[in-house]
């Protein structure tokens, strides 16, 4: 990691194609010198901060006109970069946009790296890591749910809530140290039962955070929901319905989905991948076909499992059998639109299995509930409005973990009577690890690796 060079870069921050509206960013000392150069000399070129304001482009070399467009000047330190920083809103033409581009790369601006704006309002402090990581998922947020979270932690929830636990560290890093320089006596019990206690409130609102994962990684990677059954049972249909479009084929014919077919859709901001598997064709093979099928792929891969059976046919034992050895949490009796042809006993026998769930693909009957139970078992019956900050991000899950377990260990020491100096190995380790979140205690290479994942412009 570098700190932030004193050239000026520029790119282009909007995504490329056409459109209403074009921004040219600049970054460093330079900004509004290199954009001046593009400017008519009658025009007043003061440039008042945060103030929006129209100007001419004008090609330098031929005196003519490029665009008008809006400039934005924000002045160091009160930009998105902490540096100088101006923005030009061109009309949304890649042909004006490169244009702008190029003069001013040609008066000495260089081009930004992917994420490099983001890196220098890192390094210039203007926000931490977790934030810079926040911003990339809100660009690329898929639901709204994902969206929600990200805007919440760059707004700094993460490190707001992660400021006092290692405040707190930090005072027993403190404590212990000077108590390991200047005092040889053993820690006064009540001392140790209030660090000890110290280190449970640490331990706890880490905790709080790793268990906000499980929540947090569905819903920023969503989950697999494989439909299974015997031919013709309707499962396309179900899938057709969920995704609330035709999407599979749907026909009379035995064995018409031959291969597996994925979708996507989205339960209460969760997003779901949905997999309409080949029929499971013969009881007595199955074992064996199952083996080279792409259905044992796509059970095996697929997160929850749902049965489709056809309440309106006669279902064997082996069937249920079957259904269950795949796996499945649901039984979704289908063609419940119909007369009903399955034996109460067999129903029974069924439930032993899992819950049961009358549906139909033809009429939407059971389909809300579907989703809704689709949703509880993928947030575990749990709320998803968790209080605080909800993790969604593997790496700060890990630095989590891992401070966790140095915090534990410390507790650990200092009730089994070690000394102080033992127990400080891994506070420093445990702070040493929340600090990895939001970038205090990392590594270079992995710093520009995470920003190397940006979009140009960002
Ligand atoms: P798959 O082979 O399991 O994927 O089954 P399909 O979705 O292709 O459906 C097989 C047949 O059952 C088609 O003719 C569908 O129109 C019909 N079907 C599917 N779901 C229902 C339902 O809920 N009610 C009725 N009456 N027919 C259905």
């Amino acid at each position: 990691m570098s700190l932030p060079e004193s050239k000026t870069i520029a790119a282009v921050a909007t995504p490329p194609g056409y459109g209403g509206i074009g921004v040219i960013r600049l970054s460093g000392a330079e900004s509004l010198a290199l954009t001046r150069r593009l400017l008519t000399r009658g025009e007043d070129l003061s440039f008042v901060p945060q103030q929006a304001a129209l100007y001419h482009l004008i090609n330098p070399e031929t005196g003519l006109s490029i665009d008008e467009a809006v400039i934005t000047y924000f002045r160091a330190p009160n930009s998105f970069t902490g540096e100088d920083v101006v923005e030009i809103s061109c009309h949304g033409s890649p042909v004006v946009l490169a244009e702008v581009l190029r003069h001013l790369t040609s008066f000495g601006a260089g081009l930004a790296q992917p994420g490099e704006f983001s890196l220098r309002a890192f390094l210039n402090r203007r926000i931490d890591l977790s934030q810079a990581e926040a911003i990339k998922d809100l660009i690329h947020a898929e639901t709204t749910a994902q969206a929600r979270i990200a805007a919440r932690q760059l707004r700094g929830e993460l490190s707001g809530q992660l400021a006092p636990i290692k405040a707190s560290l930090v005072d027993l890093i403190v404590h212990f140290e000077s108590t390991v320089e200047f005092v040889e006596d053993d820690l006064d019990p009540l001392d140790l039962k209030r660090f000890i206690a110290r280190l449970d409130q640490a331990i706890d609102a880490i905790t709080r955070l790793t268990s906000s994962y499980q929540v947090g990684r569905l819903i920023r990677a969503g989950v697999r929901v494989a439909l299974v059954g015997r031919p013709n049972v309707g499962k396309s249909s179900v899938f057709n319905g969920l995704l609330g479009r035709d999407r599979a084929i749907v026909t009379p014919v035995p064995g018409t989905t031959r291969d597996t077919l994925s979708e996507s859709f989205v339960v209460e901001g969760v997003p779901v991948d949905l997999v309409d598997t080949a029929g499971i064709r013969e009881t007595t093979d199955l074992v064996e076909r199952i083996g080279v099928e792409r259905t044992h792929t796509a059970i095996s891969e697929a997160d929850l499992v749902m049965a489709v059976v056809d309440a309106s046919a006669p279902l064997t034992g082996e069937e249920i059998d079957l259904l269950d050895r795949c796996g499945a949490k649901l039984y979704l009796l289908n063609k419940s639109d119909l007369a009903p042809e399955i034996p109460h006993e067999t129903l029974e026998e069924l439930a032993r299995k899992g819950p049961l769930l009358r549906i139909s693909a033809l009429t939407g009957q059971g389909f809300d509930d579907l989703k809704q139970w689709i949703f509880d078992q993928i947030t575990f019956g749990g709320p998803t409005q968790i209080e605080g900050a909800i993790i969604t991000n593997v790496r700060h899950y890990t630095a989590l973990e891992e401070a966790l377990t140095a915090l534990r260990q410390a507790r650990q020491d200092l009730v089994s009577g070690f000394t102080e100096e033992v127990a400080l190995a891994n506070l420093h380790q445990a702070l040493g690890s929340l600090g990895i979140i939001t970038g205090e205690t990392l590594m270079s290479d992995i710093i520009n690796q995470i920003f190397s994942t940006f979009c140009i412009g960002k």
